[in-house]
C-alpha cells in the first residue's frame, strides 16, 4: 500500500487529477490518497496558497501527485520544491503517435538541477549617486555538492533505465568558474560509471539547443544546471508537441512530486476539455519512482494505444472527446 499525497490545485488541475486517479483504479496496487489544498482557490478561502497541513501531507506520503496552481504557482510549487529539497527535475522528451510531434522517434530524459544556479533569487539593483536605478545584477551559484548530486542522479538514472550515454550541458568557456566547476564534477562522476558501460560527453548549451533540432535522436540523458535545464526542457517539449502531453518529476533524497508541465489553463478550465495525458504520464513517472515498473508500462502502453487510434482524444489532439472520456478509454485498454 502506498500513501499518496494528492494536490489537484486550480483550474484543469482538478479535472486531469480526477482523470488520473480514475486510471490508477485499474491497477492491482493499493493507494491511500491524502488530499491537500493549495493554489489560488485555497488562497482565496484561507489566505494561504500552501497551508502547513498540505506540506505535512506531502512530507508524510510516499509520493505526491500535483495538478496545477494558477497565479500562486511560485508560492506553491517552488516552495514545495524547496521545502522538500526536490533537487532533480526530470522532463522526458518522448514522441507519442497521433500528436503534433516534430519527430516521431524521440525518447530521452532531461535532468535539470532544481535548487541553485541562476534561480536562487539573489538579485540587486545598481544605483547611481542620486539613487536612480541604472542596472541590475543576478547572482548565479554553482556548488560542488549540488553538481555532484545532480550528475550522480543522471548517471544512476541512465544505469537504471538502460541508457548508454549521459550528456553534460554547460557554458564553461564563458562562465569559467561556475560552469567550469560543473563540467569538472560531471567528468569526475562520469568516471565512476565508465565500468558500467555508460559513456559521457559534454556540449555547450548553445550547441545543445541546435543539436536538439538537428539530431535530437543522439541524446539519451542530458544533465544540466537550473536555467539551462529550464530552457532546454521547454525546447524538448516543443519537439514532441503539445503542453497537454508532457509530464515531469521533481525528485529529492526520499521524496518525489509528479506534475504535468502545463498550468491551470483557466481558458479551458471546468469544461472537460483538458487533455489528461500529461497528468497521467506524471503518474506513470510516479509508478516508476515507486518501483512499480510493470504498472507504469501498462498505463504507458494504454496511453499509446488511445493516441495512435486517435478516436477518443481531446480537442487539442484534433478530437472531440472530454477529459473523462479519454481517461475511460485509456483505463479500458490497461488490462
Ligand atoms: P497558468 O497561469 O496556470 O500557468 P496558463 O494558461 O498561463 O495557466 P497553461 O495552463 O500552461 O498556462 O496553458 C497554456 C495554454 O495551453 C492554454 O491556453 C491551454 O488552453 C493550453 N493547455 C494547457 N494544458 C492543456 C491541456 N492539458 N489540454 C489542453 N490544452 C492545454
Amino acid at each position: 500500500m502506498y500513501k499518496i499525497a494528492v494536490i489537484p490545485g486550480d483550474g484543469i488541475g482538478k479535472e486531469v487529477m480526477e482523470a488520473t486517479l480514475n486510471i490508477l483504479e485499474a491497477l492491482d496496487i493499493e493507494f491511500k490518497y491524502e488530499f491537500g489544498d493549495a493554489g489560488d482557490e485555497c488562497y482565496e478561502k484561507t489566505g494561504e496558497a500552501l497551508p502547513q497541513d498540505t506540506i505535512d501531507i506531502v512530507k508524510n506520503a510516499d509520493a505526491c501527485l500535483f495538478g496545477a496552481a494558477g497565479e500562486t504557482a511560485a508560492d506553491v510549487i517552488v516552495r514545495l520544491r524547496q521545502e522538500m529539497d526536490l533537487f532533480a527535475n526530470l522532463r522526458p522528451v518522448k514522441s507519442y503517435p497521433g500528436t503534433n510531434a516534430l519527430f516521431d522517434d524521440l525518447d530521452f530524459m532531461i535532468v535539470r538541477e532544481n535548487t541553485e544556479g541562476m534561480y536562487i533569487g539573489d538579485e540587486d539593483y545598481i544605483e547611481d549617486k542620486s539613487g536612480n536605478i541604472t542596472g541590475a545584477t543576478a547572482k548565479r551559484v554553482i556548488t560542488e555538492e549540488a553538481s555532484k548530486r545532480i550528475c550522480d542522479y543522471a548517471f544512476k538514472y541512465a544505469k537504471k533505465n538502460e541508457r548508454k550515454k549521459v550528456t553534460g550541458v554547460h557554458k564553461a568557456n564563458v562562465l569559467k568558474k561556475t560552469d567550469g566547476l560543473f563540467k569538472k564534477v560531471f567528468y569526475e562522476v562520469a568516471k565512476n560509471y565508465e565500468n558500467e558501460g555508460i559513456e559521457s560527453e559534454d556540449f555547450y548549451v548553445d550547441a545543445t539547443a541546435m543539436y536538439l533540432l538537428t539530431r535530437p535522436q543522439s541524446f539519451e540523458v542530458i544533465v544540466t544546471t537550473n536555467l539551462f535545464g529550464d530552457i532546454l526542457s521547454d525546447e524538448g517539449a516543443g519537439l514532441v508537441g503539445g503542453l497537454g502531453l508532457i509530464p515531469s518529476a521533481n525528485i529529492g533524497e526520499n521524496r518525489g512530486l509528479f506534475e504535468p508541465v502545463h498550468g491551470s489553463a483557466p481558458d479551458i478550465a471546468g469544461k472537460g476539455l483538458a487533455n489528461p495525458v500529461a497528468m497521467i504520464l506524471s503518474a506513470v513517472m510516479m509508478l516508476e519512482y515507486l518501483g512499480e515498473k510493470e504498472a507504469a508500462v501498462k498505463i504507458d502502453r494504454a496511453v499509446l494505444k488511445v493516441l495512435s487510434e486517435g478516436k477518443i482524444v481531446t480537442g487539442d489532439l484534433g478530437g472531440n472527446s472530454s477529459t473523462m472520456e479519454m481517461s475511460e478509454a485509456i483505463k479500458n485498454r490497461i488490462n
